[in-house]
């Protein structure tokens, strides 16, 4: 592995020198074990601790298939697919991978082991039969949309297709690793201005929410509209929320403490509701919703936009908020949903939904195209990473836990390979330009903790 970071930090090594390089037999890696996916039966999801569940092993290289391609992972970082995977909620991950395993290229993933993990930026050491785009040594990301496009379903939504999987929690050997499989598909260039953990950093969230609210398959967000976004400084959020002001809309963030409030207006955002200072309670009991209140959130939100309702609502806590997201919307506007991290089963009362002919569009990831031109603002240094805190791979529990129990700002990043913060910068002009966009969201790692074992 010592050679293998030596040529990619050297900055000099060519495409056939990588070609050269020897493989390793093992690499270490983030990973769930099969014989613990009962642990935390009969726990509240909160009390389910990922420093628990997550470990650190050294795994075999898998073997490399066709359209295929092994990446030196320099940095990748934690999505909220990290926390449900960890947490083996709705289902453990190896459900998925024991499905992948009925086909011959997916039986490799059915391991008694799951390596986690869905964004990455690295470098690419091999590739399978089949690849021409992309040669060793080229320095990538990757988005998480694994497909097989085997049938017609996919063929104009890569997102529609039948065998449509999310890397690193559907499929095995993820981006919490120093080694990670993907297919070339997966792979886009590097933004050059970021450094390793920056470009690991935006992925899946960024690509998810280019489709939820930019794109036609989600909202068709278009300038001038009013967007509510739930979350606005965590992950879609923070992205949500830059969306909606590069492109002329005006994003009512909803957050839950003055720092995360501050952020929203350190991106720009003018409209920013504290909603536990305001302390919203959209349900009396666990059966019963309470419309005063979504009344006087809506009042809230009118008294911010100059007595005007919101054309979208980007939703994902789902069962706690989304009576009152459909309740809010403007006549005819829209309420996108990519998620229920509070709840599945969602209650709203439908009148306001069909007599004000709203529209409930369900979202998920991004296809093939939405996830390239959504990197591709990134690159051009339009939509910035939201990079909060970065953990060695070591302590990728802790990262999980920081996320699960919603202690974070934006994203937190895991260094892989990369020795340390601030490397894989290759345009530093542009970087100046972005500095502070990119710095936003920075806040240094707390003490450690001690895990209760
Ligand atoms: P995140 O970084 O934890 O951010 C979510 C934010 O939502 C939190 O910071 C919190 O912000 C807010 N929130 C949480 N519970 C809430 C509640 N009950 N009421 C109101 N606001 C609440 O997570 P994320 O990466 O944005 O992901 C959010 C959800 O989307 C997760 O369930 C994730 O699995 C899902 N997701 C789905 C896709 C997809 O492709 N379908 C992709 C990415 C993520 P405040 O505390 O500041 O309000």
């Amino acid at each position: 592995m010592k050679e293998i970071l030596d040529a990619i930090t050297s900055g000099c090594a060519s495409a056939e020198d990588f070609a050269a390089l020897r493989l390793p037999e093992s690499y270490r890696a983030a990973t769930l074990h099969k014989s613990e996916a009962d642990m935390f039966e009969g726990m509240a999801s909160v009390d389910k601790d990922p420093r628990k569940s997550i470990h650190l092993d050294e795994v075999p290289v898998p073997e490399l298939g066709p359209g295929e391609a092994l990446i030196a992972v320099m940095a990748s970082s934690v999505n909220y697919n990290t926390v449900w995977s960890s947490i083996f909620e709705p289902v453990p991950t190896f459900a998925f991978l024991e499905r992948y395993g009925r086909s011959p290229l997916g039986r490799r993933h059915d391991l008694p082991y799951h390596v986690i993990g869905s964004d990455l930026a690295g470098v690419v050491l091999r590739t399978g039969p089949g690849v021409n785009a992309w040669q060793p040594g080229r320095e990538v990301v990757a988005h998480c949309l694994s497909v097989e496009l085997e049938s017609s379903d996919g063929h104009n939504d890569t997102m529609l297709d039948p065998e449509q999987r999310i890397w690193g929690f559907e499929t095995n050997f993820g981006g919490l690793a120093e080694i990670a499989l993907v297919k070339s598909n997966q792979l886009m260039p590097k933004p050059e201005h970021l450094s390793w953990e920056e470009a690991a950093a935006p992925g899946l969230v960024n690509s998810t929410a280019y489709r939820q609210l930019v794109s036609r398959n989600g909202a068709g967000m278009k300038q001038g509209d009013n967007v509510l976004i739930w979350g606005a400084s965590g992950g879609l959020g923070s992205y949500a929320t830059q969306f909606a002001l590069a492109g002329g809309a005006t994003p009512i963030c909803v957050v839950s403490n003055p720092e995360k409030a501050e952020i929203c207006r350190r991106m720009g955002a003018e409209a920013v509701i504290d909603r536990s200072a305001e302390g919203y309670r959209f349900w009396r009991d666990e059966h019963t919703q309470d419309p005063r209140e979504w009344k006087r959130f809506g009042g809230r939100i009118r008294e911010l936009t100059g007595g005007e309702d919101v054309d979208i609502v980007f939703e994902h806590p789902g069962r706690e908020t989304f009576g009152a997201s459909v309740y809010v919307t403007r006549k005819g506007g829209t309420i996108v949903t990519c998620a229920s991290t509070s709840g599945y089963t969602h209650e709203y009362d439908n009148r306001y939904l069909w007599m004000s002919l709203k529209r409930i569009i369900g979202t998920h990831f991004a296809n093939y195209r939405e996830s390239w031109e959504a990197n591709r603002l990134v690159a051009k240094g339009k939509i910035h990473p939201t990079l909060s805190r970065v953990y060695p791979l070591e302590e990728t529990g802790r990262a999980a836990s920081d996320v699960h129990r919603n202690l974070h700002h934006g994203k937190v990043g895991v260094l892989c390979l990369a020795p340390r913060e601030g490397l894989g910068v290759r345009n530093e002009a542009l970087r100046a330009e972005h500095a502070t966009a990119i710095n936003r969201f920075r806040t240094p790692a707390p003490a450690p903790e001690p895990v209760e074992v």
